[in-house]
């Protein structure tokens, strides 16, 4: 984001009156979103949980595939036998939480042939749309595997969902928008991320604001970076409090702010 155009959106925001609640529905200056990927079964369950427990929706990414026999190890860390299935996704779906897709079977994306990555985000996108409840492509985010991404790919992507998030320029974004399309996160690993959230959640709110979303995996001992679950739970104790923030998935930020901004 260009701070000459952050500066502008805010101060304009902050001139405009309040026109009763669905102004004020948009009236807070900072956004996040805690983005997990993978598809942890064990760990999603729990996060499902903890969101409820403070009023939230879990933003939960999953790898469309990864609960079919076909399905192989990605690395160390996404193993078959820890991913859920589209049973548990269309549960959670059904009650509020968020489910975007996070690829066909997580390859890096701009290292396949053109085609066959192009190939294999629509597959992603048709699967989800017959086999989730709700799944509507233009409110989708689609989250590509390892934040990895060029613009063919981004181009391609929206040319089936609402947005894409990938890496660009860090965690850090305009508030949604209408012109929201590609989204920029950032993540942190192998080991446990408590202390970096920490870093990033509070510099991220000494700011003028904006919409950070920092890209997330499993608790305890599941995926790259994982979360220890006190931790989270604490985290979200101390953020629920405050006034001008909105904890919200990016599909729901999206939809909740697109309009305003
Ligand atoms: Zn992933």
């Amino acid at each position: 984001m260009k701070r000459r155009q952050f500066i502008k959106t805010t101060t304009a925001g902050a001139l405009l009156p309040s026109f009763g609640f669905k102004a004020s529905k948009a009236s807070k200056t900072h956004v996040i979103s805690f983005s997990f990927d993978d598809g942890f079964k064990k760990s999603f369950i729990k996060l499902a949980e903890i969101h409820e427990e403070y009023g939230l929706k879990a933003c939960l990414n999953v790898i469309a595939s990864g609960h079919m026999k076909s399905f192989q190890a990605v690395d160390d860390y996404i193993l078959p036998e820890l991913l859920g299935d589209f049973d548990l996704w269309n549960k959670l779906a059904l009650e509020g939480h968020e489910i975007m897709p996070h690829s066909w079977k997580h390859l890096n994306l701009p290292r396949q042939d053109p085609y066959e990555a192009k190939k294999l985000i629509s597959k992603c996108i048709v699967y989800f749309n017959e086999n989730l409840v709700g799944f509507s492509p233009s409110k989708a985010v689609f989250n590509f595997p390892f934040n990895a991404s060029n613009s063919e790919l981004d181009q391609h992507a929206l040319t089936l969902v609402r947005a894409v998030r990938t890496s660009v320029n860090g965690a850090i974004n305009p508030l949604p928008s209408k012109d929201s399309r590609i989204l920029s996160c950032a993540s942190h690993g192998p080991d446990i991320s408590d202390d970096w959230v920490t870093q990033k959640v509070n510099s991220f709110l000494s700011t003028e604001g904006g919409w950070m979303i920092l890209n997330l995996h499993g608790l305890e001992n599941e995926g790259w970076g994982p979360l220890s679950t006190d931790y989270f739970q604490s985290l979200l104790k101390r953020l629920v409090k405050i006034n001008t923030l909105d904890i919200l998935p990016v599909g729901i930020a999206l939809e909740k702010y697109t309009g305003f901004h």
